[in-house]
């Protein structure tokens, strides 16, 4: 008899926005008239930008062309994509090379599928509160987890120490879900812990464009060491917009070596095996992204973000609530006033104000006593939350 995948048993529901969406509904049912505010979703809500939307149209016409129709590309990515993501690179001060970058659909797909370049026995230490793909992906693939907790003592920015060693090592800044961000000598010790420990840092930089603090790193290959123990998981979903149109990037330096096995070539070889890479189309519009237009247009949308963000934060200081993130990230990490659970927190928030959070205990047990908000919503119903958090808790 075929044997499945056991570790699959072995997976913790994941009940967290099951149990958010019950609990809106209820309480929908009950209050029909309510104004819900949303803030709790981790989907962007502005439409792509003019300079994507051309491209991609552009591209669609290069299908229906004779001349310019394109068959299958290069699994890696469209040199001219992989190009433009390396220059892009290069303008902040990281030299990369074309063939150390590698298109993908999308972060969470590389997330999982990255793992495929280690074997099953590694471990890999997930620094908490986190996504939940980290855990998840790993428990399928049967791996030993090491969960390293943070707090509000450390900044929700935790310390490598030799009592939590793993082969590999998650870290995600700008942080989902705390917003928190490491600054470079954080990072740094982070980058040294795991060349001295022959450690692989799977650094996932989803959320790097909120980052407008010129000290703090965007990127882990800025820092001197990265480049022979990290691999960089980005993505466009948040930069630009593209949660439903689909492409991240991978970068993995040819240095960056394991057991005397390159893991750049390792990755080639996957690639070419287990993918025909992504649609031609998307790449011409994730193209435009990195144009001078592009970026004029990405960061344009991002600063409505960053203002939502302002008067959730402005809201919360008046009310004297301690939070972390908001600055250089599009989530605000709240500390439940009063002691109060995550749980608890979401309700009371649900039922007086109808607003709509995260508890945080859906990102880690450390995450119990905390609740996020996005700032990914519209700005009169970020306004309207900010008003109804200052009459509950001021
Ligand atoms: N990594 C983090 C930290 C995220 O929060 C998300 C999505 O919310 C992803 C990765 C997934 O990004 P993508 O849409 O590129 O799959």
């Amino acid at each position: 008899m075929i044997t499945p995948n056991r570790h699959y048993a072995e997976l913790k529901d994941s009940y967290l926005f099951t149990h958010i969406a019950e609990r809106v509904e209820a309480y929908q049912a009950e209050h029909p008239g309510a104004h819900l505010l949303r803030m709790g979703i981790g989907d962007v809500t502005l439409p792509l930008c003019d300079a994507v939307i051309e491209a991609l149209h552009r591209a669609v016409d290069d299908q229906a062309s004779k001349e310019r129709f394109q068959g299958y590309l290069p699994e890696c990515g469209a040199p001219f994509l992989r190009s433009a993501i390396a220059e892009h690179y290069c303008s902040r001060g990281v030299s990369l090379a074309e063939d150390e970058v590698f298109v993908s659909s999308g972060a969470s797909d590389e997330l999982g599928d990255i793992l495929d370049l280690f074997d099953a026995s590694s471990s890999a230490l997930v620094s908490e509160p986190a996504y939940p793909a980290y855990v998840d992906a790993n428990v399928i693939a049967g791996r030993r987890i090491v969960h390293l907790p943070s707090s509000r003592a450390d900044g929700f920015l935790p310390e490598p120490s030799d009592e939590v060693r793993a082969d590999l090592i998650y870290l995600c800044s700008p942080n989902n879900p705390t917003g928190a961000v490491f600054s470079r000598d954080q990072l740094q010790r982070w980058v040294d812990f795991a060349n001295d420990h022959g450690s692989v840092i799977l650094f996932d930089a989803a959320y790097e464009a909120f980052i407008e603090d010129p000290a703090l790193p965007h990127s882990i290959m800025e820092l001197p060491g990265a480049r022979t123990c990290a691999i960089e998981i980005c993505s466009l979903s948040k930069t630009a917009g593209f949660t439903g149109t689909r492409l991240g990037y991978t970068v993995i330096p040819r240095d960056l070596m394991c057991a005397g096995m390159s893991l750049n070539d390792m990755w080639v070889r996957n690639r070419t095996t287990k993918t025909n890479g992504v649609s031609y189309v998307i790449q011409r519009g994730a193209e435009a992204v990195f144009t001078p237009e592009g970026q004029r247009q990405v960061q344009g949308n991002l600063a409505y973000y960053k203002e939502n963000a302002r008067v959730l934060m402005r809201a919360l200081d008046q009310t004297g609530t301690w939070y972390c993130g908001g600055r250089n990230a599009p989530y605000l990490w709240v500390q439940c006033p009063g002691g109060m659970g995550s749980w608890e927190f979401f309700d009371l928030l649900l039922n007086e104000a109808q607003i709509v959070g995260t508890p945080g205990a859906g990102f880690g047990t450390c995450g119990e006593g905390y609740l996020r908000f996005s700032t990914f919503g519209n700005r009169a119903d970020t306004q309207e939350a900010a008003r109804r958090l200052l009459a509950l808790l001021g």
